[in-house]
């Protein structure tokens, strides 16, 4: 008799981007084969949980009947492209969100061994020659390490593009989308004790023209197959790479393979990394709402219908759902005439677009952690929120509720939530206890530095109040917290990765 061995299936949706019909389907496949819940992702994917192993195949088979694929979200490729969730905010918005997909596209594996595992297909006679023939980028072996890309639209770095291994940002002159700044060599994960592991910010190399990005991601992911460390796991990922070999190296070897040269780079600004909640008016006329998930868990409980009021709207709405890079979602493409109808249900179900909570509660994000994450040492999403509760209090009484702090927590240092780039943030080092960090960018441009380790909820407390109530008093006009904490000495600033367990 086998165990009832459980799995988590991620699903790919570039930029986010998903159908109400999709929305039900995945609702369906979760509470039919899942633990009844939809986690939304930092990349902007859909993740069920509690799949049973005799239900994988069924499961995999209703979401690619919805058209959207569990191929290369997970594993040793490019990952879902992120995005800014909201092609129609601009003009903008909609062409960049069409090279988010077209990258998505051009750089998902080819292979036809998922639809013969997965789909029923034909058998497929494979060896290491016609690998190479039907994988042209990545090859019979693939990339050492997974590989990820997002592209951010100025001033909002929602994507966290200083995260990604390649990032785009994109460049608007006089109206236009002029190209893209290439950024390299981000990532978050880390091994604790271990300094040769660092988080790691990307590096602006250059520019390159709309339809030069194509190009431009399948050089680079070429190069880190070529290059990546595939002897050491831990080393793999691409920062690794670049800082191994240098900036110059990467550069020289891009400009060989493209057969041109990047443009210097355009000057561009960054304001937040996070999410801006309820109602705007996009491009086209119609509305997006931009809904508050805590940590991006839908499900239903005894006082929140927030599963069932969401397939209620997927239920009569006309437009489409949209996941944001911090595991929110947009009601999106809502016509005049039909935001009264989502307002009722928004009402009926009490869902939140966010305004009730503290500022402090908006700007959070936790990983999956305990008790569906095999590599959690510590809680992460179960428990964010009570401590969020908790610090409430202490903003209360330091007058800092609607000061906007980005605070993440994870629950083992691979970083999924992005710790390293939070003003707060904690990474779990053990059950209930945690490294605590602080002084990351606001608008995701600079990593955090290790404050206190390894201590519980009462110490994690007891250490934040007083320095809260220090910058409540002390801070400089629109000083954001994660600047005040290094200008005040609490830690120093983190200018690369390299430094970051100096
Ligand atoms: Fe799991 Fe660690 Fe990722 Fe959290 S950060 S979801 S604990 S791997």
């Amino acid at each position: 008799l086998e165990p009832a061995y459980q799995f988590m299936v991620r699903v790919r949706a570039p930029g986010g981007v998903t159908t109400p019909e999709q929305w039900l389907a995945i609702d369906d496949i979760a509470r039919k084969y899942g633990n009844g819940s939809i986690r939304l992702t930092t990349r902007q994917s859909f993740q069920l949980h509690g799949i049973l192993k005799w239900n994988m195949k069924k499961a995999i088979k209703d979401i690619n009947e919805t058209l959207l694929t569990t191929l290369a979200a997970c594993g040793d490729v490019n990952r879902n492209v992120m995005c800014n969730p909201n092609p129609y905010q601009s003009d903008i918005h909609s062409e960049v969100y069409e090279w988010a997909a077209k990258l998505s596209e051009h750089l998902s594996p080819r292979t036809a061994a998922y639809h013969e595992i997965w789909l029923d297909g034909e058998k497929m006679v494979d060896s290491r020659e016609s690998t190479k023939e039907t994988e042209p980028i990545y090859g019979p072996v693939y990339l050492p390490r997974k590989f990820k890309i997002g592209i951010a639209v100025p001033p909002s770095n929602d994507v966290d593009v200083f995260s990604q291994d390649l990032g785009f940002i994109a460049i608007v002159e006089e109206g236009k989308l002029q190209g893209f700044n290439v950024v390299v060599g981000g990532g978050m994960g880390m091994t604790h004790g271990d300094p040769a592991t660092y988080p790691q910010v990307g590096r602006v190399i250059g520019f390159c023209k709309p339809d030069e990005v194509i190009d431009v991601a399948e050089k680079i992911v070429m190069i880190q197959r070529d290059y990546g460390n595939r002897s050491v796991r831990k080393n793999a990922r691409f920062k690794y790479t670049i800082d191994a070999r240098g900036l110059d190296w990467l550069i020289g070897e891009l400009h060989d393979r493209l057969g041109w040269r990047l443009e210097q780079a355009h000057s561009y600004h960054f304001e937040h990394n996070s999410d801006r909640y309820g109602w705007a008016k996009g491009s086209n006329g119609k509305w997006h709402l931009t809904l508050f998930i805590q940590n991006g868990r839908i499900k239903d409980d005894e006082e929140y219908l927030l599963m069932t009021g969401l397939r209620e709207i997927a239920n009569i709405h006309h437009g489409d759902f949209r996941l944001t890079p911090n595991q929110n979602v947009i009601i999106g493409n809502v016509a005049e005439e039909d935001k009264h109808q989502i307002d009722q249900l928004i009402e009926k179900y009490n869902l939140s677009d966010g305004t009730y909570n503290s500022a402090l509660r908006r700007n959070s994000m936790a990983c999956v952690a305990l008790p569906t994450c095999g590599l959690a040492m510590a809680e992460s999403e179960r428990y964010l929120p009570t401590l969020l509760t908790k610090l409430e209090l202490v903003l209360d009484e330091a007058g800092l509720r609607d000061e906007e702090i980005t605070i993440r927590m994870s629950g083992c240092p691979n970083g999924c939530s992005r710790p390293a780039l939070a003003e707060i943030a904690f990474v779990g080092k053990a059950p209930g206890k945690y490294n605590v960090y602080m002084g990351g960018g606001f608008a995701g441009e600079r990593l955090n530095k290790l404050y206190k380790e390894n201590i519980g909820e009462t110490e994690i407390l007891e250490t934040l109040k007083p320095i809260l109530f220090h910058y409540a008093k002390e801070r400089e006009q629109d000083e954001h917290f994660g600047d005040f904490v290094i200008r005040a000495g609490y830690v120093d600033e983190v200018k690369s990765g390299l430094d970051f367990h100096n």
